[in-house]
């Protein structure tokens, strides 16, 4: 398998950053004939390729939609097929398809994993046996590293959530996998076999995006908010910093460990006691910055050791930095009143840091290790906390008639709402909406209210059922509406169309009988 990580940072699935215990993995596969990661994964990174409608999912709502998955198989740029992981595997995703079962809404998607297999027209045979067999090694990844059983009900795909009350009513993966001779029972058992192999570990491709936690992480955030630098500031420089050194103050440019046949630590006692003298003129980048001309060099082993510190040291450092910073009167000036990460970073890249390779692709990864320290440190508004495992449903009704439940359901449908009807006991309960988060619960409460339906809230959820068609109308004779109608009760042209339609009515036989009657 081919793991690269870009995760959909601006998505509002991974903003709300709730977290789940891995139960299980959802297979699904995005019912598009679209075999190109770079439709649904962006920004480009060099190896997805542009995206011309700019329309990926790292965006608050794609297409409109509260939707995220934690994974994407498809081809990259060249055709390669490829994984791209874009959701932590521990946060809960929105997967389960629309309505009250999918999205931000459905508490079903708690637990699952849930990844997208790009479709294609579903007949190249090659490329199903390429993304299968990818799909086959992610999941043997997945179930060594949750100690999952690749076994129904833990590793199924969508339409087998639906099947068990726990996604909406789609079809995939299954109107695809069988047209190649296979389904979801070969799928699993070739995840078994893979890890009864042992060897499931992915060699990632590029370096995760996302910064790996050091520990001077949190002093040089708090460093440069006591400098009084806005969040954005602080995360596009601290990006910056984390693509020149890892934030490895002692961090000696690679190339020159091997020239100089020195480790990071070696270099710097050596620098330190004095038995290294050319630091000053070597040309090798050191440091958070990774200082590499001269006099920049050398301004920092003067400030270093006036300040009796090791030139390794993050503090000491720290207050280079600021100061050497000073000297960029423009990059101050634009960091002092930056309003995205981005702005921050590209004028951190272009005009203090001037690395080589200044292209997109670098701004744009730049910018995205920036926006990991962003979402990290950056100060947010509290969430409500859930209560762990508790569900509050929204119900509007429950009815020992099973008829009487469609009933309401129909109507509530009509008011646009995404009802349900859950069986338990022997009441059928047409509820809308299943929230961790009581006071989610409350609001949607309301609305329903507002609508004009009775409604309260439950702990008491049930099996899905599937809802009745509305019960037929009761149907006046012809004679009696055309009266009607001629007496003003049903309005005039296309509305009076509309209405009599709605109401079950052949708007042709009434209006014949009209004009019969007008005569
Ligand atoms: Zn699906």
């Amino acid at each position: 398998m081919k793991l690269t990580t870009l995760l959909l940072t601006q998505n509002n699935c991974y903003k709300s950053g709730k977290k789940h215990t891995v139960k299980g993995i959802m297979v699904h596969s995005t019912g598009a004939n679209n075999p190109k990661l770079s439709r649904y994964v962006g920004p480009d990174d060099g190896i997805l390729g542009t995206n011309p409608y700019n329309n990926h999912w790292n965006q608050p709502t794609p297409g409109g939609r509260s939707i995220c998955v934690h994974a994407f198989i498809g081809k990259d740029k060249n055709g390669e097929v490829r994984t791209y992981q874009t959701l932590p595997w521990d946060m809960v995703g929105w997967h389960s398809g629309s309505g009250s079962l999918g999205s931000s809404k459905n508490a079903n998607n708690n637990g699952y994993i849930g990844f997208e297999i790009c479709e294609d027209g579903l007949t190249d045979r090659a490329y199903f046996d390429k993304v299968y067999q990818e799909a086959v090694e992610l999941c043997a990844h997945l179930c060594k590293l949750y100690g999952l059983k690749p076994e129904k009900p833990v590793l199924i795909a969508h339409c087998e959530g639906h099947q068990l009350g726990i996604a909406s009513n789609h079809g995939d993966v299954m109107h695809w996998f069988p047209k190649h001779g296979k389904n979801m029972d070969t799928f699993r058992a070739a995840v078994k076999a893979l890890l009864a192999t042992g060897s499931t570990t992915p060699s990632p491709t590029v370096p995760a995006p996302t910064p790996t936690a050091t520990t001077g992480e949190e002093k040089i955030w708090k460093f440069f908010k006591d400098k009084g630098l806005n969040d954005f500031a602080i995360a596009g420089l601290m990006g910056n910093l984390y693509a020149e050194s890892g934030l490895r103050s002692n961090n000696l440019q690679n190339t020159y460990e091997k020239s100089l046949g020195m480790t990071d630590e070696q270099y710097t006692k050596a620098v330190d006691a004095g038995t290294y003298a050319n630091f000053v003129n070597d040309s090798a980048g050191y440091g958070l910055a990774q200082w590499t001309y001269w006099s920049r060099k050398e301004a920092l082993l003067k400030f270093t050791k006036e300040a009796k510190a090791s030139i390794g040291d993050l503090d000491t450092q720290l207050v280079y930095l600021w100061k050497e910073l000073q000297g960029y009167a423009n990059t101050i000036k634009v960091l002092k009143s930056a309003t995205s990460v981005r702005q921050a970073s590209d004028v951190v890249l272009l005009e203090y840091e001037r690395p080589a390779d200044q292209s997109e692709a670098v701004k744009v990864k730049r910018a995205q290790y920036g926006q990991g320290y962003y979402d990290k440190y950056a100060s947010k508004p509290v969430a409500p906390q859930p209560t762990p495992g508790q569900l509050y449903y929204v119900q509007t009704g429950a009815y020992s008639v099973k008829a009487n439940a469609d009933a309401q359901y129909q109507k509530v449908k009509a008011k646009g709402f995404d009802a349900i009807i859950k069986q338990s006991g022997n009441l059928y309960r047409v509820q809308v909406g299943a929230y961790s988060v009581k006071a989610n619960a409350e609001a949607q409460a309301a609305k329903l209210r507002t609508a004009g339906f009775e409604t309260y809230i439950t702990t008491t959820g049930g099996t899905q059922v599937t809802a009745g068609a509305a019960p037929a109308p009761v149907l006046k004779s012809i004679d009696v509406i055309a009266k009607e109608v001629i007496a003003g009760k049903w309005g005039n042209g296309e509305a009076r169309k509309q209405k009599l339609t709605a109401a079950g009515y052949n708007y042709a036989t009434v209006q014949q009988r009209v004009n019969q009657l007008l005569k």
